[in-house]
């Protein structure tokens, strides 16, 4: 048993409950490399944000070379030792993990690997749904992790997980589904789209939002709202979610793009450097050794790129806890 002993889920369902009482959100975000992972750190140190990053079964299928539960051992391994670096609290969770990753999520619960699991029964009918979020909270109870359930289908892809249609989360499910779950946090489906969106286009249901805070409150639920799909969302949509209950806002594809795009623009820039002039041979096998023409190593190596994807993923970072509030909200290190 390796357990790592994280910032675990009690310490998270307090900062969700502080975010909640205070009117911000915690931005999570997806990794599955190292350089998106090091920006992120960055950024939420220089606003000093607690910091929630998450793992899909795919991300954790490329970081294990194929292996999910390899992927899952290694970066959690280098988000505890890595996170143990910075000044804030570090929080990992599994994003849309599935029935088909029953056995997974168990060896995941019973090595402490994160501090909470997003199990996505959506596509299942409602009563199949209660049924498989209800089993996984109760592999959860007793180890401190927090389960995430999600009720109503989110359009778009993401990952291994794709819906051709959205389905608006109803209000009075949602309160019957959480009493019978027991899930510690509720993903809703409102009107966001996983994958590219345009927030303009986006109508987002703020009244069903409402509608579901509500009545959760009535029947004395104060259980954090999660929203899905934010990346295309405009700031002003963010705030009005906030406004009512959101307190976990995941982002994936933003990160993805500025990723893409830090490193075309480096790449670009720096052209003369990685490939020889029009005409030149083609002579990688000896590096160029039979060719006037030398590879500069100060701009092929992949740490430079990697620096630059970093900065932008930082810079991106902080404009995000910005939307979110969540900047100077960190909890006492340590607690
Ligand atoms: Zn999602």
């Amino acid at each position: 048993m390796i357990d790592i002993a994280f910032c675990g889920g009690v310490e998270l369902r307090e900062a969700y409950r502080q975010a909640q009482a205070d009117g911000y959100a915690l931005m999570a975000n997806n990794i599955a490399e190292t350089n998106i992972l090091v920006g992120l750190l960055e950024g939420y140190t220089e606003r000093r944000s607690d910091l929630v990053v998450q793992i899909s079964a795919g991300g954790a299928k490329f970081a294990g070379g194929g292996d999910k539960l390899a992927g899952l051992r290694v970066l959690s391994y280098q988000v505890r030792e890595l996170g143990e670096r910075y000044p804030i609290n570090v929080f990992l969770n599994l994003d849309h993990f599935t029935v088909k990753e029953m056995d997974l999520i168990a060896e995941v619960i019973e090595n402490r690997l994160v501090s909470s699991i997003m199990i996505d029964a959506s596509k299942e009918d409602f009563e199949e749904n209660v049924r498989i979020s209800r089993e996984v909270v109760r592999m959860a109870e007793g180890s401190g992790v927090l389960i995430e359930a999600e009720l109503g289908k989110i359009k778009g892809v993401e990952d291994e997980i794709s819906s051709d249609e959205a389905f608006y989360t109803d209000p009075e499910e949602a309160v019957e589904f959480c009493k019978r779950t027991g899930a510690d946090l509720l993903a809703i489906s409102v009107g966001t789209e996983h994958g590219v969106s345009k927030g303009r286009d986006v109508i987002l249901r703020t009244d069903i939002a409402a509608q579901i805070h509500d009545r959760l409150l009535k029947a004395g639920l104060s259980i954090p709202l999660v929203l899905h799909g934010t990346s295309g969302l405009l700031a002003a949509q963010i705030s009005e979610m906030i406004r009512y209950g959101i307190c976990k806002l995941n982002k994936d594809t933003r990160y993805q793009y500025e990723y893409a795009r830090a490193a075309y623009d480096f790449y670009t820039a720096h052209a003369d450097s990685i490939v020889p002039p029009a005409g030149g041979e083609a002579d990688t096998t000896g590096l160029f050794s039979g060719s006037d023409w030398s590879p500069n190593k100060d701009n092929f190596d992949p740490r430079v790129v990697g620096r630059a994807v970093r900065a932008q993923i930082r810079r991106v970072a902080t404009e995000l806890i910005d939307q979110a509030g969540s900047g100077g909200h960190t909890l006492f290190k340590g607690s």
